[in-house]
């Protein structure tokens, strides 16, 4: 099925074929956004054909791996009763509580024994989108000497684009990973008004097939 973003985000033609630049080299990490049970097809929170963002993400993830960059997986990692959940009066249904099946990242996610896991709206009170946001990603990754980011994962209109602006900010040239992330679309074009706004943002969009081959 087409996708309503496919149709209204003009990509580059770099952004199609391989390129040279595109290959993960020392400076960049891949940061995978909340790639957790819930948010995929069966989950309390699923995002509409999440799983299409898995394989290539893996296959990002094992190459990262492979070359010994830095990888991050942040996760929503929700106390019981958190403020985000229906039942406290926020938007969603009850997701991600800590230490649950649903909270657990995809099946076949196997991070290297480095990676940095970064565990987000972790307090009853306040919510976190950005995987920014609350933690110390951002010192993370500037103690790597990381100045690109590949971003993956769930979802396109919200972790991710919180986390791409967030990362934006702080410097860091952000490659966004297009046929690895997936949208919501509470709203009908959330998703693609992400893009958008990514797109101002100066992020580069690529499918995962010019950085990781074999995806
Ligand atoms: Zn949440």
């Amino acid at each position: 099925m087409l996708e309503p973003e496919v149709t209204t985000v003009v990509l580059p033609p770099s952004a199609l074929s391989p390129d040279r630049s595109l290959q993960p080299r020392a400076g960049d990490a891949l940061l995978l956004v909340d790639m957790q049970r819930d948010f995929l097809p069966g989950g309390a929170l699923a995002v509409r054909d999440g799983d299409r963002v898995v394989p290539p993400a893996l296959c990002l993830l094992n190459l990262f791996a492979e070359r010994s960059l830095p990888v991050f997986a942040s996760r929503d990692w929700h106390p019981a009763g958190h403020s985000s959940f229906r039942e406290q009066g926020g938007p969603w249904p009850a997701h991600c509580v800590a230490g649950t099946a649903g909270a657990a990242f995809a099946d076949g996610m196997h991070l290297p024994a480095a990676a940095g896991i970064v565990s987000k709206a972790t307090r009853v009170e306040s919510d976190a989108y950005s995987a920014f946001d609350g933690t110390d990603l951002g010192k993370r990754l500037g103690a790597a000497g990381v100045k690109r980011l590949f971003v993956a994962g769930l979802a396109t209109d919200y972790c991710v684009l919180h986390s791409v602006v967030d990362a934006v900010a702080l410097g860091l040239s952000v490659v966004v990973l297009r046929d690895a992330i997936a949208a919501v679309d509470v709203r009908e074009g959330d998703g693609a008004r992400a893009l958008q706004r990514m797109q101002e943002l100066g992020v580069t969009f690529a499918e995962s097939a010019a950085v990781c081959s074999g995806a």
